[in-house]
């Protein structure tokens, strides 16, 4: 039996974890020591070993750092079983979803990626009197290192830290640090702060989900003593327990309940800011709506903002944006003259490593946002509206709708206008083949020049009548 000492962390653990892998040592041959030793053999990024090469599946390697966060002693062994399982013989090892050991791992990224969820949605900064801004925060799983990135992204130009019981982040707006854990007692307790959360939390407090179940599954207990809200639940539970029976029976979520009537649309843009129809915004960091000239003829709408589109708050400002505008001029469509927008107004992706991987909306989702979709078309009251890949045609049509039978039709809508459906941007960008991926984009622009066309030809009808 081998004792491997590491120093409990990912890397210390991947270069004990290459050297042992490399010679072969077979994983019941290994006792795993977190708690001591050098950070281990080698520096390289990959996991290679003694000039072995490594080759593993990019989702392991997007994974394992994930999994390694987990706060049990069970990750090392977990995923050292699957290295070596992987790098002798059984190289699809993480394809076969019924295998114990790729069950165990698929539970423990689930648990931590959860975990990191909560974080991003829970930390509360509190001022200082010399303007940095502190949390404390108690996680489940070691994610600090791991998830003081999201911070940094999204409080980049503050200097904070944040605190948690085994490690804490020193953000200074230009260097990320880490250092040892501290106390719930080291950070400040109070703050001009917890009053605007307070007063933000009261006047989005919505009754209808003021059950106690869904609330603390969103809103975990232990997380209460940290969130300045919290004080107010009991009040406003009592507050408000005469209207919740009526309104859960009728309630389903959606962004109905935040699109004020007879709303502009720049007064709808601020609404949909605050707009919490579904738990999507809880992740991404704004709502990305719709832009162009309220008069437009014809509305483009994709599926849901991007990486790029989420931090940008612009819709198609990304790659897939590239591949649009590009289309449009081919097509002989101004971008300027139209109006675009997605069916689902928030970023919804799971996080790999440091990236951001678009997730697809699910039913649920697209239905809670479709009321934003439908109130941007009955102002905009467009002639055309062109349904960019099957969840833009979803909540555009309100059916289920498929690309390649439908595709380039002129469909009634339900509005009063013509809708036509076709594939997404960036379904392009995901071809691998280069050829066909042209193939794909030139069918793009044809798609647009015969709406092009179908708004020339509306012209030509009403001229003549
Ligand atoms: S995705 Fe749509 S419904 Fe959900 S919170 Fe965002 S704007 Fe509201």
């Amino acid at each position: 039996m081998i004792e491997a000492r590491f120093n409990g962390t990912w890397q210390g653990w991947r270069d004990c974890a290459r050297a042992l892998t490399s010679r072969h040592t077979p994983p019941w041959d290994i006792l795993w020591n977190a708690s001591a030793g050098s950070p281990g053999l080698f520096d390289s990024d990959e996991l290679c070993g003694e000039g072995a090469r490594l080759n593993v599946p990019r989702d392991f390697l997007e994974c394992a750092p994930i999994v390694a966060c987990h706060r049990s002693p069970e990750p090392w062994r977990v995923l050292y079983r699957l290295l070596f399982r992987i790098t002798h013989g059984e190289r699809h090892l993480l394809e076969i979803e019924s295998d114990e050991d790729v069950l165990e791992f698929r539970r423990m990224e689930k648990s931590v990626r959860r975990d990191m969820h909560k974080m991003h949605a829970f930390v509360r900064f509190r001022r200082t009197a010399d303007d940095d801004y502190i949390a404390w925060y108690r996680p489940d799983h070691d994610i600090l290192h791991i998830n003081a990135d999201f911070f940094v992204r999204r409080f980049g130009s503050m200097r904070w830290a944040i605190l948690t019981p085994t490690a804490s982040a020193f953000w200074d707006a230009e260097t990320l640090r880490f250092g040892p854990g501290a106390p719930h007692s080291a950070a400040p307790r109070d703050d001009e702060l917890e009053d605007l959360w307070r007063t933000y939390y009261a006047s989005v407090f919505n009754p209808a989900r003021a059950n106690v179940r869904a609330m603390t599954k969103e809103l975990p207990v232990r997380h209460w003593p940290t969130l300045p809200e919290a004080a107010l639940i009991p009040k406003l539970l009592a507050e408000s327990s005469l209207r919740i029976t009526a309104i859960e029976r009728t309630h389903t979520r959606s962004a109905t309940h935040f699109i004020p009537a007879g709303a502009s649309l720049p007064v709808l843009r601020q609404a949909a800011a605050g707009c919490e129809g579904c738990d999507l915004r809880l992740y991404a960091t704004q709502t990305v709506f719709g832009e162009g000239p309220v008069n437009a003829r014809i509305v483009l709408v994709g599926e849901q903002p991007g990486d790029s589109e989420d931090l940008a708050g612009r819709p198609f400002a990304g790659p897939a944006g590239e591949v649009l505008d590009c289309a449009l001029r081919e097509a002989g469509i101004d971008r300027e003259e139209v109006y675009v927008t997605n069916a689902v107004k928030h970023f919804k992706f799971i996080e790999r490593g440091k990236r951001r991987i678009h997730e697809r909306p699910r039913g649920p989702e697209i239905s809670a946002c479709r009321p934003w979709l439908e109130a941007e078309l009955r102002l905009i009251r467009p002639d055309l509206i062109v349904c960019m890949g099957a969840t833009a045609a979803q909540s555009a049509l309100g059916r289920a709708v498929r690309i390649q039978s439908e595709r380039g039709v002129f469909l009634p809508h339900h509005i009063g206008a013509e809708a036509m459906v076709t594939i997404h941007p960036s379904a392009i960008l995901r071809i691998p083949d280069p050829v066909a991926a042209e193939a794909e984009r030139v069918r793009l622009v044809a798609d647009l020049r015969g709406a092009a066309a179908r708004i020339r030809g509306l012209d030509n009808t009403m001229k003549l009548a």
